[in-house]
């Protein structure tokens, strides 16, 4: 008994609210608290970010975005096709940025695995990323 959807849009800074949105309008189907979608839209907005600025460096490609809901679990999934992270375990240490100048605090990873129950994270240097969070 799994529901699935697949959105597939362009990497502006503008579609990012639009990304938050969808997930949290597909996640109500689980009667979630005001909390739980807040904490989830907070998650993709970072994973959406991420996926924008330093994925694609602020040039226009796409974002995909899978949410599955399977016995009360949501599970979303980020991904772009960009420049990827070569030390996926480093990137997701807390205030580890490679943006400093940008006035970026290195701390979307961590909020993402504070907000979520788990988050896992694949990426290939040159092929892209991809955030797989659950809750
Ligand atoms: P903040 O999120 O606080 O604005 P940040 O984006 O630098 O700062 P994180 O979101 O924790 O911090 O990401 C840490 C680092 O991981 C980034 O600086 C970047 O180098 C790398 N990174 C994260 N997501 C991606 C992605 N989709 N593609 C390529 N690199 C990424
Ligand atoms: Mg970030």
């Amino acid at each position: 008994n799994t529901n699935e959807m697949e959105i597939r849009f362009d990497s502006r800074s503008e579609n990012e609210g639009f990304a938050r949105v969808a997930v949290a309008s597909f996640m109500t189907q689980l009667n979630p608290t005001v909390e739980e979608v807040a904490d989830v839209k907070t998650a993709v907005s970072e994973a959406v970010t991420n996926a924008i600025i330093h994925g694609y460096a602020n040039e226009v490609h796409k974002v995909s975005i899978r949410c599955r809901i399977s016995e009360n679990v949501l599970t979303v999934e980020v991904s772009d096709s960009g420049r990827g992270i070569e030390d996926v375990q480093k990137a997701m240490q807390p205030m580890f940025t490679t943006m400093p100048e940008q006035d970026r605090s290195g701390m979307g990873f961590a909020f993402m695995e504070a907000f979520m129950d788990s988050v896992e994270v694949e990426s290939e240097p040159g092929k892209g990323t991809r955030v797989k969070m659950k809750k």
